[in-house]
């Protein structure tokens, strides 16, 4: 069993020490048969692992011990630390187990089968907005999950959200702890974090970041499903920047001719700059649109791509340049309730059609 004091950095840093998770010293392949790649990042890679015994397909994601030539072991064990504070929910990916070999520690992973939404992003089909609403509802659910867990994800982005199968369209589980922080680890901000497209403006502006963090993101990835279009990339970081930090985003007919107007209200009501103003994830959960009736249209075709684009073509951000450094700190968690409307609507245990 592996378990670690944290340095007065780790500590500083609002990273997680305690672990339950088991870490083995034993040889990985003797018991799994690594067979392939499925994503990768800066100082992790994920594979597609079967374990020997039972057949069963797990998620291996590598993840270095030694960063920039420095020990990153805290990182890791906060990494999986997280993990371990909101498991047990359907929306939050499942830790099976974790081993160490001489340079990466290894967390097993339920295994996401469906790939990233992200895919429905870019795709030339996108998905049909009563899909898109179950799988924003579902995001909602873990993120609401996580905030009651008293964690911010901090990274939440379209690669980030996956599915748990491809065809028929699965449910949603969220990865990647790596930039969670818990809530109230006060201290400031040294380094911007996340990727451009998808960090807030008060992340961008060194303000205190709480849970309406997370949800500006959410906003980021409904306009993304909703369009094909990530609604902050500029042509370069800098105009990224200026972009998120003005929130210059179009809602033009043109860019939304193929979408709801309830659609374009619950994307506008968390691209908003004050955090405070953005509704929570219990809040985003009344909104009307991610209840709206679609009928017959579950077996619909996908809306071809072409329909939606805007003209002038698609606008993507080149890939980020320094997306991992993984340091990062917290400060209120207060984030004030905005509500959508009074009237009843569905809870959080119905949200699953
Ligand atoms: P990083 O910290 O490097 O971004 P992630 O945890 O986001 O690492 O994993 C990188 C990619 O690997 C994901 O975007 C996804 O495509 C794939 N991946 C991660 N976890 C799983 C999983 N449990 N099942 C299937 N694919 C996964
Ligand atoms: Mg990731």
């Amino acid at each position: 069993m592996s378990r670690r004091r944290l340095d007065s950095r780790s500590i500083a840093a609002g990273l997680l020490g305690d672990i339950q998770t088991q870490i083995s010293t034993d040889p990985l392949d003797s018991l799994y048969e690594i067979t392939g790649e499925l994503g990768r990042g800066k100082f992790a890679v994920v594979k597609r692992c079967v374990e020997k015994a039972t057949g069963k397909v797990f998620a291996a994601k590598f993840l270095k011990k030694r960063r920039r030539g420095r020990d990153c072991r805290a990182e890791v064990v906060h990494e999986m630390a997280v993990l371990e504070v909101a498991r047990n929910n359907p929306r939050v990916v499942n830790l099976h187990v974790a081993y160490e070999t001489d340079h990466d520690i290894v967390l097993l992973m339920e295994y996401a089968a469906g790939g990233e939404i992200f895919d429905h992003c870019v795709s030339d089909e996108l998905l049909p907005e009563s899909q898109i609403t179950r799988l924003i509802r579902q995001t909602l659910e873990g993120v609401h999950h996580l905030h009651q867990c008293g964690v911010v994800h901090l990274d939440l982005k379209p690669q980030n959200i996956l599915l748990t199968n491809l065809s028929p369209l699965g449910d949603i589980k969220l990865v990647d702890f790596g930039l969670a922080r818990r809530l109230g680890t006060a201290g400031e901000l040294r380094e911007i974090l996340g990727t451009p497209e998808y960090v807030a403006p008060e992340i961008l502006n060194y303000e205190p970041i709480t849970t309406a963090t997370d949800l500006w993101s959410v906003g980021v990835i409904a306009y993304m499903l909703v369009t094909g279009e990530s609604p902050f990339a500029g042509d370069n970081k800098q105009e990224t920047f200026l972009n998120v930090s003005q929130v210059n985003v179009d809602f033009s007919r043109e860019t939304f001719s193929l979408v709801s107007e309830l659609a374009v209200d619950f994307i506008r009501k968390l691209l908003v700059k004050v955090p405070e103003d953005r509704p929570s994830a219990a809040d985003c959960m009344t909104h009307p649109w991610l209840w709206q009736h679609y009928p017959g249209t579950e077996s619909l075709p996908p809306t071809p791509r072409t329909a939606r684009e805007r003209s002038g073509g698609g606008k993507w951000a080149a890939p980020p340049e320094d997306l991992e450094d993984k340091e990062n700190f917290l400060d209120s968690p207060h984030a004030k309730r905005f509500r959508f409307r009074e009237e009843d609507m569905p809870t959080f245990g119905d949200a699953d059609h």
